[in-house]
């Protein structure tokens, strides 16, 4: 890289002033966590997303867990998800006692392959946990029709998709309102909107809701909100188990200044993806990704599959040299240590599976995407030169090859 080229990043958040203010709002009010910010942000974010009901936690991963344990997960049950994914999906599952059930994705999505779940499911199947991989909605429509088949609850692993849509019954809709049973959301700087960290689950059924808020804040019976405000003395009760996965107030009220940029955001995102697919449609052998015509991204990343003549090393190491910072296709939960211990995590038959780590027979499909896919920067800010020597750099070497 020579002295005056800038790096380029693989992804930067959107912030300024206007959240760096709202922080200090909530700061000088003297209410700082789960206060009225965090009221105000859920009632925001269910009007952006069109659900009824929106309950903000620490982070995506915590949302998943509550999702998971609302629709009646228990140890021992299995879930079926997508190894393809970040680890956080899996683990969810398993904080719960029970066992993830990976099924393959297809290649150009990136998504779960929605023909295989059916051959996943047993008579210990407790839900459905899918993906909204880097923002392209997974097919909602056909995993839908087998989890109503089976009578199985759907959750919505949306942590990268917000602002994305899907077209439902001929009208475009956001991604959690949610049309599985319960969506989870991310506000990880890596993601589109950011409050450093924070989680968001929107669902239309109350019971749940009520039941996030509980879980959320100790399984303490009466909000901090209701005890500041009453008249009278009251104690609280803890009637079951609960976790303490408050959102503050200062994030929350970072979150609302970010969903106000929210249209923005995604619109810039969609230019600058359409552009990488404009730019890149004539490179020899480099699959781009496609969006189904019932679907409409969010573009949190970009993936490409290089052609089969480049290293995904290599060609991420010129890249570097270059000046500009990729990743690596999405990781497979399976191929890591932490899931050596689950032998039947690969699929149905346990008393079958002759897999090594890193190495599955039905998930050949997501470990491919792993190893030949490379995510190229995008943000916000990104300008079209800073994209032009990406697109110019990833051009010389599909080439040449490496
Ligand atoms: C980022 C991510 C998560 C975890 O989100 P956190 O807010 O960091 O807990 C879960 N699932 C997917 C698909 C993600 O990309």
């Amino acid at each position: 890289m020579s002295e005056k080229m800038q790096y380029i990043p693989i992804a930067k958040p959107w912030m300024g002033e206007p959240e760096a203010e709202a922080a200090k709002r909530a700061i000088m009010s003297g209410w700082v966590t789960q206060g009225p910010e965090v009221a105000t942000f859920e009632q925001e974010f269910a009007a952006y997303v069109g659900s009824k009901y929106a309950c903000a936690v620490s982070n995506c991963t915590t949302a998943l867990h509550l999702a998971l344990l609302a629709v009646g997960v228990q140890p021992g049950d299995e879930v079926i998800t997508v190894s393809h994914s970040y680890i956080a999906t899996a683990n969810s599952i398993r904080y719960c006692g029970a066992v993830p059930v990976f099924v393959d994705i297809e290649p150009q999505s990136y998504n779960i392959n929605p023909v295989l779940i059916a051959d996943a499911i047993s008579d210990r199947t407790r839900a459905i946990l899918v993906v909204h991989q880097i923002g392209m909605p997974c097919n909602l429509k056909a995993i839908l029709d087998v989890a109503h088949q089976y009578n199985l609850p759907v959750i919505e692993d949306a942590a990268c998709a917000i602002g994305s849509e899907i077209l439902w019954d001929g009208q475009w809709e956001k991604i959690g309102k949610p049309h599985g049973d319960i969506a989870c959301f991310s506000f990880h700087p890596r993601k589109v909107v950011s409050t450093g960290d924070g989680g968001m689950l929107t669902t239309n059924n109350p019971e749940w809701d009520k039941q996030f808020r509980l879980w959320r804040q100790h399984g303490m019976s009466v909000p901090d909100t209701v005890r500041h405000g009453a008249k009278q003395v009251i104690f609280e009760s803890y009637p079951m188990l609960g976790y303490n996965y408050r959102m503050t107030d200062i994030q929350a009220a970072v979150g609302r200044e970010q969903l106000k940029r929210l249209p923005e955001i995604v619109e810039r995102r969609r230019y600058l993806a359409q552009r990488y697919d404009q730019q890149l449609a004539d490179v020899p052998g480099l699959k781009l990704p496609t969006e189904p015509t019932w679907a409409r991204s969010n573009w949190q990343s970009y993936c490409v599959r290089l052609p089969e003549k480049c290293n995904q090393v290599q060609v991420m190491q010129v890249m570097l040299d270059a000046g500009i910072a990729t990743r690596r296709g999405i990781m497979c939960a399976h191929r890591e240590s932490a899931y050596q211990i689950e032998v039947w995590s690969c699929g149905t038959s346990r008393e079958a599976c002759n897999c090594e780590l890193g190495k599955c027979d039905r998930l050949v499909e997501s470990e491919q995407a792993q190893d030949h896919a490379i995510i190229l920067p995008l943000f916000h800010q990104m300008t079209e030169e800073e994209q032009d020597r990406v697109i110019a750099v990833l051009k010389s070497v599909c080439q040449v090859g490496v």
